[in-house]
C-alpha cells in the first residue's frame, strides 16, 4: 500500500507517536500549524470523508472521543480546533482520513 499514514501506523516511516489502539494512531503533525498539533487517524485505510461508509461510525467516532482526550492530556483544556480536509478544494494532501487537532493558541473564524 503505497500510503504514507499506513506507513506510519505500520512504524515503516517514524513519526511521534502519542497513542495508539487496534482501531486508531495519534502523532504529531512534522509541520505543525500550533503549538499543540496532532493527527488522529484510522488503522484502516480510508482515502477521503467520501469513502465513508455507514459501518464506519463507531470508528469515526472513536476518533474524535480520542482527540478530545488527548487533546486535553496535552494541556488544551482552553479549547481546540478539529478539522478534517476532504479532497484538493477541501485542502487534504494525504488521503488517508486524519483529524488535525490545533490547539494552545487563540484560533479565529473563518479559516482560510
Ligand atoms: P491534509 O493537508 O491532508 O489535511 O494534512 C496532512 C498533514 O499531514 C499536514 O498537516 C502535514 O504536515 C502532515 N504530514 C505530512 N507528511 C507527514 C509525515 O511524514 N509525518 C507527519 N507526522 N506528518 C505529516
Ligand atoms: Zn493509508
Amino acid at each position: 500500500m503505497d500510503c504514507l499514514f499506513c506507513k506510519i501506523v505500520a512504524g515503516e516511516i517514524p513519526a511521534r507517536k502519542l497513542y495508539e489502539d487496534d482501531q486508531v494512531f495519534a502523532f504529531h503533525d512534522i509541520g505543525p500549524q500550533a503549538p499543540v498539533h496532532f493527527l488522529v487517524i484510522p488503522k484502516k485505510h480510508i482515502p477521503t470523508l467520501n469513502d465513508l461508509a455507514e459501518e464506519d461510525n463507531a470508528l469515526t467516532g472513536h476518533m474524535l472521543f480520542t482527540a478530545q482526550r488527548l487533546a486535553n492530556e496535552l494541556g488544551c483544556e482552553a479549547g481546540f480546533r478539529v478539522v478534517m480536509n476532504c479532497n484538493d478544494q477541501g485542502g487534504q494532501t494525504v488521503h488517508h482520513i486524519h483529524m488535525h487537532v490545533l490547539g494552545q493558541r487563540q484560533m479565529t473564524w473563518p479559516p482560510g
